[in-house]
C-alpha cells in the first residue's frame, strides 16, 4: 500500500531524518529531529492516515538513535516467521491513472494495466509475504528503465508499487477465437469491443478471474448467454461506464453512488427504473432490481468506453468456482464464450466481485469477496488460532491468528468437488500469507455438509479439536464479533434464516437466541410446521405452501395458485405425507415461510435459485408503499404462522391484489421482530439485539425492524461488514471456537 511512501514524503517535508519499515509486530518509523517536528508528524499521520491505511493501534517510545545515515529512509521488508502481516484488498484504478491512461501523451496511453501505489491489483497477485514483487505473480515481467525510476524513487507515486507497468515492459492483451490468438495488445480491446457490437459472447480476464462479457441490451446475446451458462433466472451484473450512465435505468441515491464510485467497487443491487427499457428485460426477471458496478481496471474502463453497459458474469460453469486460469477458462468456457479477451498477469488467488445493498446509509454486504477480502476483522483479544469452514451455500472459511480473524472471498457452495478444491487452495494460500496454522478447527453442526465432513477428517488428521456450532448460534456470534461486542455480554439475536440444523435436529431458521459466545438458549421460535420431502421443498415453494395450509386448517381451495398449479396425483402423495408425518422434517425456517406465502399468493410455484421466490415476494411487495401488518401470535414462546396463512388465504379469494399482500406479509414479518424483541427484552433485561440470517438481507424487512427496534430503545446490530447470510458464519464459528480454547474448555 501507499503508507511507506506516504511516510517518506512527510518525514522528508518536515525535514526529518530516520527509517520506516516492516517486522513481525507491523509497520515500525524510527525518527531524528527537533521534538516538536516529530510531534507534529504525528498529529499527522493520526489525523491524515495515508489512504488505504488502516491505523489499528499505535504507540511511541523514545529510542537511542543510532542510525548514522542522514536523510530518511525506507528499509526492506524483514521476512518473519510468525506474526501478522497485512495485505491489502484489490483496490480499483484510481483517478490519477486513469488521466494518464487517457492522454495522449502519457507514456501509458490506452494501456490497460496501468497502476500505482494507490491503485491495482493486491490480493490476486499476491503468492508470498512479505509483499514485495517477486512474491507477486508480476515477478516474470522486468521493469523497464522508466519504470524502475519511478519503483525506485520515493517522492514517485509508483514507488515500490508492485505491479507497477508499462506497455514496453507490462502485461499485453490478446483476442483469441476458436482457440487461436487473432491479434494483441490495442488491437485485442478493439476487436473484442467489435464481437460484442456483433452479439457475441466474450470471456474477458479481469482482476480476481473471468467475466462473460455481451452487452446490456442485447436481448438475444443475454438470452443465448443464459441458454449456455444453463443460467435461466438468476439475475446477472451489468457495468457501466459510470454514475451516469447507471442513472438511465436505476435511481441511485448519494450512498449508493459514494459505494459504487468506491475503491471496493462492488456490486451494488440498484432499484432499476420503473418501465425502463434500455436494459434487457432477461438480465433480472422478476426483480425490481438490477446489480451494477462501474468498472475497477484499466481495461474496464476501456471497454466501457467503447461499449455501452456489458453483462458482466462470473465466468464459471453452474456451480463451480470461477475460473482465473487461461488454460482452463480456455477449455471450460469454450462451450459459452464466442471468444476470449485475455491477458499475460497470471491471478494468482481467484476472487469473486462482491455484492452490497445499500440501506439508508449502510452498506449490507450480500457477498463479500474483491475489494473487501482479506481484510481483517479484530477479535476481542489474542487468540489461538482457529479454522472455522462455514457451512455450505456462499461459503467462506475463517482463520484466526492472534486477534485478528480472516475471513476469506467467496468460495462457493461447498457442494462439488470443484469448490472443495477451491475451498483447499485458497486455505493453503490464507495460512501462508498470514503463517498460521490452526490450533482448532470449527464447523456447522450439521452432520452432512461437505465442509463438516472435511473438518472433522481434518481436524482428526491433524489432531485437533474440533469444535461444531449450531447454525445460528454461529450467526448471532458473527454479529457480536463484527460489532466487536465484550465476550461476557449475553445479547439477543433474532436470526431469520433459510435452514440450519437444530440441536433437537429439526430444521431450524426462525429463532430468538440470547447467548453469546459462550453458549445459547432458544428463547422463542417459529412454530413447527412439517416440511415434506425435506430440501425438495426448498425448490418446489408451493410444497411448503400446502403444507403451511395444511398446519393452519386451511382447506386446499383450488382457487389457491400452489394447489391450481400442482397434479391432483401430487396432491394426494402430499396429502398423505402430511397426514402421517412419513418423509416430513419438522422446521422453523422463515425462509420457508417467505417460499410458502410466495407460492401462496402465486407469485412462485418453483425456485430456479436459492431464495428466487422470497426476493421476487419482495419486489412485488415494493409496488405497495403502505400495509398493516396481520396480528402477530407468541404463545409459549412459539410464533404461530397460522393466523398469517390463514389470512392470507382469506384474502386471496376474497380478491385483495397481491401486492397488498405481499407487502401485508413483509410489515408481519418486521412486527413479529418487534413483538418477539420485546417479548424477550421484558424476560431478560436485554436491550441488544443482534439481527442476521439470510431473511435480514430482505431490504424491506432490515430497513423497517431496524427503525422500528431503534424507536424502541433497542442497541440494534445490523450485519454491516460480513454477510448477515450463511457468507459470514465462519466467523461466528471462529469466535465461539476461540472462546472456548481460552476457557479452557477444549
Ligand atoms: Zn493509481
Ligand atoms: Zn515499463
Ligand atoms: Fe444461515
Amino acid at each position: 500500500m501507499g503508507f511507506r511512501p506516504h511516510v517518506y514524503t512527510r518525514a522528508t517535508r518536515l525535514g526529518l531524518t530516520g527509517f520506516v519499515g516492516n517486522d513481525s509486530a507491523g509497520v515500525f518509523i524510527e525518527l531524528q529531529g527537533e521534538i516538536d517536528r516529530i510531534v507534529a508528524f504525528e498529529s499527522e499521520l493520526q489525523s491524515q492516515p495515508p489512504p488505504l491505511a488502516q491505523i489499528e493501534t499505535y504507540s511511541s517510545i523514545e529510542v537511542d538513535f543510532v542510525q548514522g545515515d542522514s536523510g530518511f529512509l525506507i528499509l526492506e521488508s524483514e521476512t518473519v516467521a510468525a506474526g501478522h502481516t497485512s495485505i491489502s484488498p484489490d483496490i480499483a484504478t484510481c483517478d490519477a491513472c486513469l488521466a494518464e491512461m487517457l492522454d495522449p501523451a502519457d507514456r501509458r496511453y490506452r494501456y490497460p494495466f496501468v497502476n500505482c501505489t494507490n491503485c491495482g491489483p493486491r490480493f490476486t497477485i499476491i503468492r508470498g509475504t512479505p509483499y514485495d514483487r517477486p512474491q507477486t505473480t508480476m515477478a516474470t515481467f522486468t521493469m523497464c528503465a522508466a519504470c524502475q525510476s519511478e519503483y525506485d524513487s520515493p517522492s514517485n507515486r509508483r514507488f515500490h508499487a508492485q505491479p507497477n507497468a508499462c506497455p514496453v515492459c507490462g502485461p499485453r492483451l490478446t483476442y483469441l477465437e476458436e482457440g487461436t490468438e487473432v491479434c494483441s495488445d490495442g488491437t485485442a480491446l478493439q476487436a473484442a469491443c467489435d464481437a460484442l457490437a456483433q452479439g457475441k459472447i466474450i470471456a474477458i480476464k479481469g482482476i480476481g478471474g473471468f467475466h462473460l462479457a455481451v452487452r446490456a441490451n442485447d436481448e438475444v446475446a443475454v438470452t443465448r448467454l443464459r441458454e449456455r451458462k444453463h443460467r435461466w433466472a438468476k439475475p446477472l451484473a451489468i457495468m457501466v461506464r459510470d454514475i451516469a450512465s447507471a442513472c438511465m435505468f436505476a435511481s441511485i441515491s448519494v450512498d449508493e453512488a459514494r459505494v459504487l464510485e468506491g475503491h471496493a467497487r462492488p456490486i451494488v443491487l440498484l432499484r432499476r427504473s420503473r418501465d425502463e427499457t434500455t436494459l434487457a428485460a432477461q438480465i433480472a426477471p422478476g426483480t425490481n432490481e438490477v446489480g451494477v458496478m462501474l468498472p475497477y481496471s484499466g481495461l474496464h474502463a476501456l471497454l466501457m468506453q467503447a461499449s455501452g453497459p456489458l453483462v458482466m458474469t462470473s465466468g464459471n460453469l453452474s456451480n463451480e468456482p470461477i475460473l482465473w486460469r487461461n488454460e482452463d477458462a480456455l477449455d471450460k468456457l469454450k462451450g459459452i464464450a464466442d471468444a476470449f479477451l485475455l491477458h499475460d498477469r497470471d491471478i494468482h488467488v481467484p476472487c469473486d466481485d462482491s455484492v452490497v445493498r445499500i440501506c439508508g446509509a449502510d452498506e449490507l454486504p450480500i457477498r463479500r469477496s474483491r475489494g473487501y477480502a482479506p481484510l481483517p476483522v479484530r477479535l476481542w483479544h489474542p487468540g489461538p488460532s482457529v479454522l472455522a469452514v462455514g457451512a455450505e451455500l456462499k461459503s467462506t472459511f475463517c482463520l484466526t491468528q492472534q486477534n485478528h480473524a480472516f475471513l476469506s472471498q467467496h468460495i462457493g457452495d461447498m457442494e462439488s468437488y470443484e469448490t472443495l478444491t477451491a475451498f483447499e487452495r485458497a486455505l493453503a494460500h490464507f495460512q501462508g500469507i498470514f503463517r498460521a496454522t490452526p490450533d482448532v478447527v470449527a464447523c456447522d453442526l450439521h452432520p452432512g455438509y461437505l465442509s463438516s465432513r472435511w473438518a472433522r477428517e481434518y481436524a482428526a488428521t491433524h489432531s485437533l479439536p474440533l469444535v461444531e456450532v449450531q447454525h445460528h448460534h454461529a450467526h448471532l456470534c458473527s454479529a457480536m464479533a463484527e460489532h466487536g461486542l465484550d465476550p461476557d455480554t449475553p445479547i439477543l439475536g433474532i436470526i431469520f434464516d433459510g435452514t440450519g440444523y437444530g440441536t433437537d435436529g429439526a430444521i431450524w431458521g426462525g429463532e430468538i437466541l440470547l447467548g453469546n459466545y459462550d453458549g445459547f438458549e432458544r428463547v422463542m421460535h417459529l412454530r413447527y410446521t412439517p416440511m415434506p420431502g425435506g430440501d425438495a421443498s426448498i425448490r418446489h415453494p408451493y410444497r411448503m405452501a400446502l403444507a403451511h395450509l395444511w398446519a393452519a386448517g386451511v382447506p386446499w381451495d383450488h382457487q389457491l395458485p400452489c394447489v391450481a398449479n400442482v397434479p391432483d396425483s401430487e396432491l394426494t402423495i402430499l396429502a398423505r405425507q402430511l397426514q402421517t408425518n412419513f418423509g416430513c422434517s419438522p422446521t422453523s425456517s422463515i425462509g420457508r415461510l417467505f417460499d410458502a406465502a410466495a407460492a401462496l399468493i402465486g407469485v412462485r410455484q418453483t425456485a430456479q435459485y436459492e431464495a428466487q421466490a422470497a426476493i421476487e415476494l419482495e419486489a412485488i411487495s415494493a409496488t405497495v408503499s403502505t400495509a398493516m401488518p396481520y396480528p402477530v401470535e407468541i404463545c409459549d414462546g412459539k410464533i404461530d404462522a397460522r393466523p398469517i396463512i390463514r389470512a392470507l388465504a382469506e384474502e386471496l379469494l376474497s380478491g385483495v391484489p397481491r401486492g397488498i399482500l405481499a407487502s401485508r406479509f413483509h410489515r408481519t414479518i418486521v412486527e413479529t421482530i418487534v413483538v418477539a424483541a420485546a417479548q424477550a427484552r421484558e424476560a431478560t433485561g436485554i436491550g441488544i439485539v443482534a439481527l442476521s440470517g439470510g431473511v435480514m438481507q430482505n431490504a424491506t424487512v432490515a430497513t423497517l425492524a431496524c427503525i422500528q427496534l431503534r424507536t424502541r430503545g433497542f442497541r440494534v446490530l445490523q450485519q454491516q461488514s460480513v454477510p448477515a447470510n450463511d457468507g459470514g458464519i465462519a466467523l461466528g464459528q471462529a469466535a465461539i471456537a476461540v472462546r472456548k480454547m481460552q476457557r479452557g474448555g477444549l
